[in-house]
C-alpha cells in the first residue's frame, strides 16, 4: 500500500451505459435507438480521477459487485495511478450503473442503480483505517449512505483532516456533519436547497455562505457554472471568475473542478489561487464530451490561458 497518499476520497463509482435516440420512448414503447457508449462514472471516481490527474496522490474507499464492471472501476481507477486497495466488492449486490438517454436535442433521461454504492458501510472504512490516517484531504460527495459520510466526517475530524463535502445530490445535512467539514462546495441549486437562498449573483452567495458559515463551516465555496466560483474564508469574500470557453459538454464539471479544489488544497495552495486552478480545470473540462474522458491533465491546466 502506498504510505504517502495525500488526497482520500470516500465515494461511488458507476458505469454510465448511455444510448443515443432520436426521441425518448413513452411508457410501454421499444424503440430503435442510434449509437451506444460506456463510460466510467460516478461522483466519487471521477473527482478522484480528476484529483489524480491534476497532480495529487489520491487513493478511493467505495464499493463495487463482483462483476465485469466492477472489475474494470478498479483497473480504470488503478490505470490513473490511483490507490484502489480502499475498494471493497459486495457479494451480494451488483456495481452502480446508469442508464442514460440522449435524444437529438441533447437532453438527457437518468435512471442511476446505485448497487453496491449503496452498501458502503463505516465496517469498510474501518477496515481501510490506514489510508484515512494518511490522508490530509479526505474528499466526499452524497451518492453512497448518510451514515457512512457521518462517519468518515467524525474519525476525519478526530485526526485533524481538511473534509471536503461536495453535496451532490442535494439532501439535507445535519449540524454534526457541518461542524466536522473543513469546506463545503454546493453548486447553486445546491446551495438554495441547503439554505433555502436563491444564489443568483454575488449578494445571494455571500447569504448562503453566511449559512453555512454559522453551522461552523470555515470555507464555503459555491460553484456558478460560466460564471466561476463564489469563496467566501476568513481572508476573500466574492466571485472568482472561470476562463471563458466555449463549452461543448459540462458533465462533470463540478466533478473536476472538486478534484482539482482538492489538490490546491492538499498542497496546500492559498484558497483563492486553489479555486483559480480549479476553474481552469472544470472550464477546460466543458470544452469537451464525456465525464471522466473530459478532465485534464496537469500539464494542460499549468498552460492553459
Ligand atoms: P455542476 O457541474 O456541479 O452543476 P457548475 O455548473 O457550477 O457545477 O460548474 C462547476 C465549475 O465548472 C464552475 O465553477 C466553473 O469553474 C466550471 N464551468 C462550468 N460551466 C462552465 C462554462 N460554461 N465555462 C467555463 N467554466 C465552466
Amino acid at each position: 500500500m502506498d504510505n504517502n497518499c495525500t488526497i482520500l476520497v470516500v465515494g461511488s463509482s458507476n458505469t454510465d451505459m448511455v444510448v443515443l435516440t432520436e426521441h425518448f420512448p413513452i411508457p410501454g414503447e421499444t424503440i430503435l435507438g442510434g449509437s451506444f457508449f460506456m463510460n466510467p462514472g460516478g461522483k466519487g471516481a471521477n473527482q478522484a480521477v480528476a484529483a489524480a490527474r491534476l497532480g495529487g496522490k489520491v487513493a478511493f474507499i467505495g464499493k463495487v459487485g463482483n462483476d465485469i464492471f466492477g472489475r474494470e472501476t478498479r483497473e480504470n481507477l488503478s490505470r490513473e495511478g490511483i490507490d484502489v486497495s480502499g475498494l471493497s466488492i459486495d457479494p451480494d449486490h451488483p456495481s452502480g450503473v446508469a442508464q442514460i438517454m440522449v435524444d437529438k436535442n441533447g437532453e438527457n433521461c437518468i435512471v442511476v442503480a446505485g448497487g453496491a454504492n449503496n452498501f458502503l458501510m463505516p465496517t469498510d472504512v474501518e477496515k481501510n483505517q490506514p489510508l484515512l490516517r494518511q490522508a490530509t484531504v479526505v474528499l466526499m460527495q452524497m451518492e453512497v449512505p448518510m451514515e457512512t459520510i457521518l462517519h468518515v466526517a467524525d474519525s476525519g475530524k478526530k485526526g485533524k483532516k481538511k473534509i471536503i463535502l461536495n453535496p451532490a445530490p442535494a439532501q439535507s445535512l445535519s449540524d454534526t456533519l457541518y461542524a466536522s467539514l473543513y469546506a463545503i462546495t454546493p453548486n447553486e441549486s445546491e446551495a438554495a436547497q441547503l439554505t433555502g437562498v436563491q444564489v443568483k449573483d454575488e449578494k445571494s452567495a455571500a447569504l448562503a455562505a453566511g449559512f453555512f458559515h454559522r453551522k461552523g463551516v470555515p470555507v464555503v465555496v459555491i460553484t456558478l457554472g460560466a460564471s466561476g466560483a463564489y469563496l467566501s474564508s476568513d481572508s476573500f469574500n466574492g466571485i472568482i471568475p472561470t476562463p471563458r470557453v466555449k463549452a461543448v459538454d459540462t458533465t462533470a464539471a463540478g466533478d473536476t473542478f472538486n478534484g482539482a479544489l482538492a489538490v490546491g488544497i492538499s498542497m496546500d495552495m492559498d484558497l483563492v489561487e486553489a479555486v483559480k486552478f480549479a476553474n481552469k480545470a472544470a472550464a477546460i473540462s466543458v470544452t469537451r464530451a464525456g465525464a471522466q474522458s473530459s478532465v485534464p491533465h496537469l500539464s494542460e491546466t499549468e498552460t492553459f490561458n
